[in-house]
């Protein structure tokens, strides 16, 4: 198809000097196949309309190539773990370069694409079980408004990849607005290449905020946004339930989107202390703990930047991270408990909701959906009821109507949620090449706030076997 072939990449990135990649091509499968496509996020990208995606199969899988693309794996670092680690990079990713859409650049990277120069032990693959999480957790953030990267298309292979048990090697292509990390910066700063630093950070304004100046000042505004952004994330994050999983500085993206999914979860019954890692023994990237990584992470990003941005200013910024978070999480809060006003104690409100409901284990999605619909949940002992009466209380300072109330509800406390027990069964049946129950998922996913009688089922809290699933780091 000529126009895939054409597809205008305008490279940004493959302009930079060397030192910020290695330029190279990717392994194919030997028999690809196509497992899902994402139309929507095609059109998106400006993609012809009428596509076969079945056309697009032999570009991703690398044995046709985008005439325009300069195909690279990217350098980088990061503190995994807490810990520096001061070589990483794309072990199994390669940036295909930047797409200019109506939203903005963005980047097409291909996961799962074989060994780089970065695959240290690895194999350069990614599994189908993995790439499947993925490409669910992209669409069900991005249509709960919590930015994120996602994913247009998936293709599955019958290489064999040896994680715990042998699984299927498959690629996808994620879209991001950029796949720079917060390890970028110290990647530089800490191997002893600061003269890159204002390179890069002329590269990140000049593609993404060209209002800004070209200096300290810019620098620090950007900074600024980085910060602020991450800290308004993290509060939806919490707002929604979702653990990371794997917060590592590496898997930050400088441009505030959810990234690089490892082990994630959503909260089942509510319970602060979630570690959705099995492998995170210390429990460092706890769902409760998310908000204070976050700000870690800021701290090692200031670190790797201090030489290039207004240090004053710069600890003003990182002292600001809390307020911004807090604004968030309440503006969130309060739209998830139906207030239009603002009282100084509406978080405490929600905080008593929350304690009763990890003492009772009441599933989080369940319990906010059904506050404006059915609250006889909250009816099963005194001290729910209690707070539901002083809930009353507050509503009647109220001046919207119930009807609006119950509307602005629904629209922030979703029906559907990506329960972990359900992609796992959506998983185990496309190993098998059925795809039914995938496509089911995606569908609730894709209307996250919206009755779907037919899909009812999808709704439910866990089954007792589906909140024990146990989520390794391998992928
Ligand atoms: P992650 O935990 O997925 O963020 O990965 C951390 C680092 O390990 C990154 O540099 C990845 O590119 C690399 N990596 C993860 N899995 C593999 C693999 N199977 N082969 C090569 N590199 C990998
Ligand atoms: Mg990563």
């Amino acid at each position: 198809m000529q126009e895939l072939e054409n597809f205008k990449f305008s490279n940004k990135f493959a302009g930079l000097p060397e030192d910020f990649f290695h330029r190279q091509n990717w392994t194919p499968f030997v028999n690809p196949k196509l497992i899902h496509f994402n139309k929507e996020l095609g059109e998106q990208l400006g993609l012809p309309k009428d596509l076969n995606p079945q056309d697009l199969v032999p570009y991703i899988n690398g044995n046709k190539t985008f005439k325009n693309s300069d195909p690279l794996s990217m350098t980088y670092a990061g503190h995994q773990f807490g810990s520096w680690v001061p070589q990483l990079g794309d072990g199994r990713g390669i940036l295909l370069g930047q797409l200019q859409t109506k939203d903005g650049l963005m980047d097409l990277h291909i996961k799962g694409a074989g060994k780089t120069p970065y695959s240290r032990f690895g194999d350069g693959r990614a599994v189908l079980r993995s790439t499947i999480r993925e490409y669910l957790c992209g669409e069900a953030m991005h249509h709960l408004g919590i930015p994120s990267s996602r994913s247009l298309i998936m293709i599955g292979s019958d290489e064999p990849v040896f994680r715990e048990t042998t699984e299927f090697g498959a690629m996808m292509v994620r879209v991001a607005k950029t796949h720079i990390r917060f390890g970028h910066f110290e990647y530089l700063k800490h191997n002893q290449k600061t003269e890159f630093i204002p390179i890069l950070l002329k590269h990140v304004i000049d593609s993404y905020f060209p209002e800004l100046p070209e200096s300290i000042d810019g620098y620090t505004d950007l900074f600024e946004i980085i910060i602020n952004s991450t800290a308004r994330l993290i509060a939806k994050w919490q707002a929604f339930g979702f653990a990371h999983g794997v917060m590592n500085t590496d898997n930050m993206s400088i441009l505030g989107e959810t990234f690089d999914f490892g082990p994630f979860g959503f909260l089942d019954d509510y319970d602060p202390g979630f570690i959705c890692n099995h492998s995170d023994h210390g429990g460092r990237y706890a769902f409760n703990n998310q908000p204070s990584i976050g700000l870690w992470n800021c701290h090692a990003l200031a670190a790797a930047l201090k030489d290039h941005i207004d240090i004053e200013r710069a600890k003003e910024i990182i002292n600001d991270y809390q307020k911004n978070f807090y604004d968030e999480l309440s503006t969130i809060f309060r739209k998830k408990l139906g207030l239009t006003t603002h009282e100084s104690d509406d978080l405490s409100l929600a905080e008593e909701l929350l304690s009763w409901m990890q003492k009772k284990k009441i599933d989080y999605t369940f319990a906010f959906r059904n506050l404006s619909k059915d609250p006889s949940f909250l009816y099963t002992d005194q001290a729910g009821k209690i707070w539901y009466e002083k809930y009353q209380k507050r509503l009647n300072k109220e001046t919207t109507s119930p009807i609006e109330r119950k509307r602005i509800m629904e629209s922030t406390n979703p029906k559907f949620i990506l329960r972990n027990y359900l992609a796992h069964e959506a998983i185990k049946d496309a190993e098998k090449s059925n795809f039914h129950k995938l496509n089911n998922l995606l569908e609730v996913l894709k209307n996250p706030f919206q009755e779907n009688s037919k899909l009812e089922e999808l709704a439910k809290p866990p089954p007792e076997w589906g909140k024990k699933l146990e989520i390794s780091c391998s992928s």
